[in-house]
């Protein structure tokens, strides 16, 4: 798998990041370009899953994981009184970076449909 992509050289210390979570599996930086108060990116730290569309069964507790993760972020960051979050899989919904991440977004109302 590709592993020449921005957030792999985030992970490799090649690129600074502000950095507010890291573990064996995954690791949690600050979006340079916030939509939100709290903006945060979760990423598996060892292996590259292109689009969420490539998720297999072998994924299921490192996903699980990122979720447990966000939630105990969520509350480190004072939002856990409400917080959104977004996976962007492929171009048309958006995705610009292509190993997998999850949105933490927080700090503002959000709407919904989310259009
Ligand atoms: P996507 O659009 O793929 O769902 O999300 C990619 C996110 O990465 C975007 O929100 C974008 O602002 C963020 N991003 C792009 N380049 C960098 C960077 O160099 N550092 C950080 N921290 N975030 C980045």
């Amino acid at each position: 798998m590709m592993k020449d992509n921005l957030f792999q050289k985030i992970i490799d210390r090649q690129i600074p990041a502000d950095i507010v979570y890291e573990d064996d599996r995954c690791l949690a930086f600050r979006d340079i370009n916030p939509q939100a108060p709290v903006h945060v990116l979760i990423i598996p730290r060892h292996k590259v899953i292109p689009t969420h569309a490539d998720v297999t069964e072998a994924d299921r507790d490192l996903l699980g994981h990122l979720h447990v993760v966000a939630a105990r972020l969520a509350e480190q960051l004072g939002v856990q009184d409400g917080y959104r979050l977004i996976v962007n899989c492929k171009d048309r919904a958006g995705q610009t970076v292509p190993h997998l991440h999850m949105h933490l977004l927080g700090g503002r109302d959000f709407r919904w449909p989310p259009g």
